[in-house]
């Protein structure tokens, strides 16, 4: 049976006078997804999701929700709710208060709301003694928590989040990343989210899309996304990667200017080959690469020389300058690294398997 989804986009754009910020987008949200639109400052993230939610008019298109036509629907009528980096929340009520709004435009009894507003604050991990407290007396992460109480008090069939934790800091933004995570699959609601922070929508989401100009570059699993990205803007967005130009041969091989780049298999194989004329880069991810000693090869090898080396924690990441003085970034974790002089000659190799072509026309 094919899932239906919950959201449809068809044919969606708007333009700001002659300027196009989104542009013809067709996507399908499926039930209890956590779908993350991720993209360049000014790609139209937020001009997108200010549709979803009916903040904003379609210049064109049509959006269906359960394949009900929402798009003129004014936003306070759809089944959807939005949380926002400000979190517009009310600072003057107290904790209970905020989460019980939506309870009260809903006319529940004083007593039920209070039960169900005790119930979320359990849900999102706040004590109820938090019931009383005023927002004003609350750190960014347990605002952060009770706007997200509140967002679920409506109980839309779409939650909708605008880089809710951009404004928060780095440790509190990982906590909160994995309670989102958690948070969704507790709840089963879907959940479509921003943000211009890949690591965010790494961690979280069982799609990507990466939006570049108004438009998706690419839609897929995070895996997918960052092992074969469908073009040089995915690649290098989908954090440090190096690419290799590469031509393609009549043997639907491969072929490098570089006299310093070798390839010892045979791409055709590997299926990383290109036709004859056609230009290309391979896709290699730092801790894909390894240093060589002289008896060791691999399918690609090349030499450098150690520029420098930088200590992250649990990796350590170098740099190979080549003789074209191109920089190479290699990682390894901190028990396997490399013990080499900056300055000295260093080979480093990948396989096959590690490496992703992609086809420039
Ligand atoms: P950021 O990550 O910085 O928030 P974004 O990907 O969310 O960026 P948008 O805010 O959607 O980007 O903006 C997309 C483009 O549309 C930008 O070039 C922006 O200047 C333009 N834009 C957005 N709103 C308007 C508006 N009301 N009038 C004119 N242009 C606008």
């Amino acid at each position: 049976m094919k899932v239906q989804p919950i959201l449809r986009l068809k044919n969606i754009s708007k333009a700001f006078g002659s300027f196009q910020a989104v542009k013809d987008i067709n996507l399908e949200i499926f039930e209890g997804e956590f779908f993350t639109i991720v993209g360049p400052s000014g790609s139209g993230k937020s001009t997108l999701i200010r549709l979803l939610v009916g903040m904003d008019d379609l210049t064109s298109g049509e959006i269906y929700l359960r394949g009900n036509r929402i798009d003129r629907t004014p936003a306070n009528l759809r089944p959807t709710c939005m949380v926002f980096q400000s979190l517009a929340l009310f600072p003057h009520m107290s904790v209970g208060q905020n989460i019980e709004f939506p309870l009260k435009l809903k006319k529940m009894a004083p007593n039920d709301r209070k039960q169900k507003s005790l119930e979320l604050l359990d849900l999102l991990r706040l004590p109820k003694s938090f019931y009383e407290k005023r927002i004003s007396q609350c750190s960014g992460g347990e605002k952060q928590r009770v706007a997200l109480a509140r967002a679920l008090a409506f109980d839309p069939e779409i939650l909708f989040f605008d880089e809710p934790l951009s404004a928060l800091d780095y440790r509190l933004r990982k906590t909160l990343e994995k309670e989102l995570k958690n948070l969704h699959l507790r709840t089963g609601k879907t959940f479509v989210y921003i943000t211009h922070s890949l690591e965010e929508a790494m961690v979280m989401s069982d799609r990507i899309a990466i939006m570049r100009g108004g438009e998706f570059e690419q839609i897929s699993v995070s895996d997918d996304i960052y092992e074969r990205p469908v073009s040089r803007f995915v690649a290098e967005f989908m954090g440090e990667v190096n690419l290799f130009e590469v031509s393609g041969t009549k043997k639907l091989g491969l072929k490098s200017e570089n006299p310093n780049f070798h390839i010892n298999c045979d791409p055709s194989k590997a299926k990383l080959g290109l036709a004859d004329g056609i230009g290309g880069v391979l896709v290699v991810r730092p801790e894909c690469l390894r240093f060589l000693t002289n008896s060791e090869s691999a399918d690609f090898v090349l030499t450098g020389k150690l520029k420098a080396e930088y200590a992250l924690g649990s990796r350590t990441q170098y740099e190979i300058e080549t003789a074209s003085q191109n920089i190479i970034t290699v990682e390894k974790l901190r028990e396997d690294r490399f013990m080499g002089k900056e300055g000295s000659k260093v080979t480093l190799g990948f396989d096959a398997e590690s490496a992703h072509i992609i086809e420039e026309l």
